[in-house]
């Protein structure tokens, strides 16, 4: 039977300003925790309710800063779903840091997540999915079972280039870093990655989980698009990617928010997603996560990694 799996990248929305050039000042407190305090219990929701497990991919800094947001943590742990680790700090340009400052980030994002939950996480996803030679080495180092930050996707590619030039011409240089063409090049199913070009296949320790993309043209199958375009461009891309023994959809926390949950104006006109209400979104999820469990077994990816390893 074909796997799949779930997982939600966990950035609250004072990330979500930093990639569109503004300033955190527009968030109140509430706002701050918005991802912790709703999109986590939505996500659980649609989770128990298909009896599906999932993988939710934490900042440490977020869960640092909020206790609410560590007992969230705790909680979605003792009910099976697997926290990893989406580094500390979130920097968009972690890979540039150098290898001391990169495994120091990477492991206190650890050890604020093995407080919360009582576990280590086993598994990484990088800031803004770009990896490089330092960050895998530190990926190694830390002895995860996997990574999943690949994400070889053209239209993907195309379309944050062009907002990252549309945001210098306005004068507000996003904070995001573009990563190297060659991830465009990656392997789109589960591989070993060369570790000195994490990228290529090798073999590294550390087994690489890439982000779903279809065959072909690369048409990413991520959340932001799972929730907005019409259902039958997402079932077609669904269908191309049907002879994938692997298919590991890839969301955020904002994927099942709306600006009537208390998200700033200036946030929405930018992040074009939120203006789809949470509850259509929620409900075209709940379809898509059904495509899956008819399909796969629906494991969290540190299983899906175990049950991988023999054949990668
Ligand atoms: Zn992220």
């Amino acid at each position: 039977m074909r796997l799949a799996s779930i997982s939600v990248d966990l950035d609250s929305l004072p990330h979500y300003c930093r990639i569109h050039g503004l300033p955190e000042s527009l968030l109140d407190a509430r706002a701050r925790t918005l991802v912790h305090a709703v999109a986590v219990p939505r996500f659980r929701e649609l989770f128990d309710a298909l009896g599906i497990p999932g993988t939710f991919f934490a900042i440490g800094e977020d869960l640092e800063e909020d206790a609410g947001a560590r007992e969230g943590m705790r909680a979605a742990h003792q009910a099976g779903i697997e926290v990893a680790s989406h580094s500390h700090a979130h920097d968009y340009a972690l890979t540039r840091r150098g290898a001391g400052p990169i495994l120091e980030d990477l492991r206190r994002a650890d050890a604020v997540i093995l407080a919360a939950t009582g576990q280590r996480p086993e598994g990484f996803r990088a800031p803004g999915y770009t990896l490089n030679a330092d960050l895998y080495a530190a990926t190694v180092a830390m002895g995860y079972r996997y990574g999943s930050s690949a994400f070889p996707a053209t239209p993907y590619y195309a379309a944050k280039a062009s907002v990252m030039g549309a945001l210098a011409l306005l004068g507000r240089p996003s904070r995001s870093v573009l990563d190297t063409p060659r991830v465009l090049l990656a392997p789109r199913v589960p591989y070993r990655p060369d570790p000195v070009s994490p990228y290529r296949r090798g073999d590294g320790a550390v087994m690489e989980l890439p982000m779903a993309v279809t065959p072909g043209v690369g048409f990413p199958f991520i959340g932001t698009f799972a929730t907005t375009l019409p259902l039958p461009v997402l079932r077609a891309a669904w269908r191309a990617c049907r002879r994938d023994t692997f298919f590991n959809f890839e969301l955020h926390g904002v994927d099942v928010l709306d600006a009537s949950d208390g998200i700033p104006p200036e946030l929405v006109r930018q992040q074009r997603d939120l203006r789809v209400s949470a509850a259509r979104k929620l409900e075209r999820l709940r379809e898509v996560f059904g495509w899956l469990k008819a399909e796969c077994d629906v494991v969290t990816l540190r299983d899906a990694a175990g049950r991988l390893s023999a054949s990668v």
